[in-house]
């Protein structure tokens, strides 16, 4: 490792101690900058990779809620303020019993870069709670969101903080925030992303990172002459990424194969077509099932607490979790021909799973890039809910279409080496950098 970002993740790791997701979230972007910081001094002098790991703010509060059966139950909630300089936090709320600091300040520094590739005035930022909805009935997932509400209300507004979705957090979850907000502040304003269309949501919201990723994973097989029609692509997780990664896949002439959950993956070789897609949504949106159930339906194959990277296909787009490909599967699947990345999934892919790819020069598009288009979408809702009017599908498809491209563009300026190859890990880290660097250099010692 350069000595330089040896000295610098001791300090992250001293200042923030077992935070393993953090530090590695860091690593990676410090990798990227610190070279490039060398280069460019005024950003070594203003401490600007320094002020910009350390969060403006966090916020950890007690979510105390009834459950059906009257027993009280306790959790934790988090709101990470993580950096302001171009415009109020942005950034999900995520719902999981894994949800900790760590995590959180990983997703929130991240977000940062990824607010900043999107063109659109939006700081980053993240938060969430252990709550697991898996298995609640709705009225308890209403009672705690209400709960934790009641607290992270004082913090966040329209102007402030504009929180959304995401793992564990959907259309479901967004409508029992946004009424104990309004509740609360009695106001109407655009205080989250992801709303109901019928109640201030935009139109392609729900697409947006599922659609944006494939979009990315089209611009960049198009930098080799290639496309996903006729492409088979693996994809993980069957939620909202999943889900209409899966649509843009087939539209666009590929052939999603696999899909999974925690418990598991199912192969369905024909590919998963409008119907069978249907039924996943059905299944996850409405009965919340699991995707076994898939397999009974269809009769495909289903690989019990596996993931699907075994599986040979052309197109890998990770949509779950964080690190969900390891080296070895990471081996596995360039092994089987695989020549592009798109991760709708932040960090899905282990530092060792990079480096294997970065090796093996295929088109490596890091989550960071690739999944903007849900945080673009939502920078796009709110612009709507500031004018108080509502763009068409089309339109608001069109602008997530051309900010995809646009961030397909700035990685490919920041990240092209000297034999061609564009390294989009570089390109997003150092395109996503220098207009907030600018900002805060502008902004003085705050
Ligand atoms: P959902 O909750 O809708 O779906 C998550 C999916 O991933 C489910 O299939 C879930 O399975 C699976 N999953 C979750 N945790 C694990 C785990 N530890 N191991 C294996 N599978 C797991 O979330 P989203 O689709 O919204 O988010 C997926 C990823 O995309 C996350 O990394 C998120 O940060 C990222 N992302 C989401 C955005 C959005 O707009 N929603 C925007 C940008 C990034 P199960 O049902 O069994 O839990």
């Amino acid at each position: 490792m350069d000595p330089r970002v040896q000295q610098f993740m001791a300090m992250i790791k001293a200042k923030n101690p077992g935070e393993n997701e953090f530090h590695q979230a860091v690593q990676e972007v410090a990798e990227s900058l610190i070279p490039f910081i060398e280069d460019n001094p005024k950003y070594k002098h203003a401490k600007i990779l320094e002020r910009i790991a350390e969060p403006e703010r966090t916020i950890i509060f007690r979510v105390p809620w009834l459950d059906d059966k009257g027993e009280i139950q306790i959790n934790r909630g988090f709101r990470i303020e993580m950096n302001s300089a171009i415009g109020p936090y942005k950034g999900g709320l995520r719902f999981h019993p894994t949800v900790n600091m760590g995590i959180l300040k990983f997703l929130a520094f991240e977000q940062v870069f990824k607010n900043s590739l999107t063109t659109l005035p939006m700081g980053g930022g993240k938060g969430g709670s252990d709550f697991d909805p898996k298995g609640k009935s709705d009225n308890e997932v209403m009672r705690f969101c209400q709960s934790f509400m009641t607290e992270l209300f004082r913090h966040i507004g329209a102007d402030t903080d504009v929180p959304a979705g995401d793992i564990g957090v959907g259309g479901r979850e967004i409508g029992f925030l946004f009424g104990q907000y309004k509740r609360l502040k009695n106001e109407f304003t655009g205080v989250l992303t992801g709303k109901g269309i019928e109640w201030g949501g935009s139109l392609i919201r729900p697409e947006a990172t599922g659609y944006g990723a494939t979009y990315f994973a089209q611009e960049m097989l198009s930098t080799r002459g290639e496309s996903l029609k006729g492409k088979t692509v693996c994809i993980s997780g069957s939620g909202n990424v999943a889900q209409y990664a899966i649509e843009k896949v087939t539209d666009m002439g590929g052939k999603a194969v696999t899909s999974s959950d925690s418990d598991g993956f199912i192969y369905d070789p024909k590919g998963i077509d409008k119907d069978k897609l249907a039924f996943i949504m059905e299944l996850k949106n409405v009965k919340r099932g699991r995707i076994k159930e898939y397999a009974e339906k269809y009769g495909v194959e289903y690989f019990e607490a596996k993931r699907p990277w075994g599986i040979k296909c052309d197109v890998a787009m990770p949509n779950a979790t964080q690190n969900e490909i390891n080296g070895d599967e990471a081996k596995t699947l360039v092994k089987n021909g695989c020549i592009c990345v798109s991760e709708g999934a932040n960090m899905p892919s282990t530092p060792e799973a990079v480096e294997v790819f970065i090796n093996a020069a295929i088109l490596f598009g890091p989550g960071k890039a690739a999944n903007a288009g849900g945080v673009a979408t939502s920078g796009l809702e709110m612009t709507q809910n500031s004018m108080r009017l509502p763009w068409s599908r089309t339109e608001v498809d069109e602008k997530l279409h051309t900010i995809m491209k646009n961030i397909h563009s700035t990685c490919v300026k920041y990240g092209t080496k000297e034999n061609g190859f564009i390294n989009y890990i570089d390109g997003a880290n150092i395109g996503g950098f220098v207009k907030v660097a600018n900002a805060m250099i502008a902004q003085g010692v705050v």
